[in-house]
């Protein structure tokens, strides 16, 4: 009886040449969508494909928005951040401050 996991296509099933000669079929995980920017989905470089069996300051850069943004998006959105820290009645837009709203 096959076993249910290989009838399902949560794996990916690659075809091989054993030593011998058979051609079998293997069932491997199937490979992640390379990262991508939440912004403009640039491809994020420092964040591997297969990181699950990776220690977490290896699976994405260690900054702010690392593994999220690429880095002129990042810049950017820093930027407007710290804009609106300087002049809060120029980039206030939303409910992005992060000391205000117990005023009375
Ligand atoms: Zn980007």
């Amino acid at each position: 009886m096959v076993e249910g996991y290989k009838k399902s296509r949560s794996l990916a099933r690659k075809k091989y040449t054993s030593p011998s000669g058979d051609h079998r079929v293997r069932y491997d995980r199937r490979r992640s969508d390379p990262a991508a920017c939440g912004m403009c989905g640039a491809r994020l470089l420092g964040v591997p494909r297969d990181a699950v069996l990776l220690g977490k300051t290896q699976r994405r850069p260690e900054r702010p928005y690392g593994g999220v943004f690429c880095s002129p998006c990042t810049r950017e959105v820093l930027q407007k951040k710290a804009a609106s820290l300087r002049s809060p009645l120029i980039g206030e837009s939303s409910s992005d401050s992060p000391s205000e709203g117990s005023d009375a």
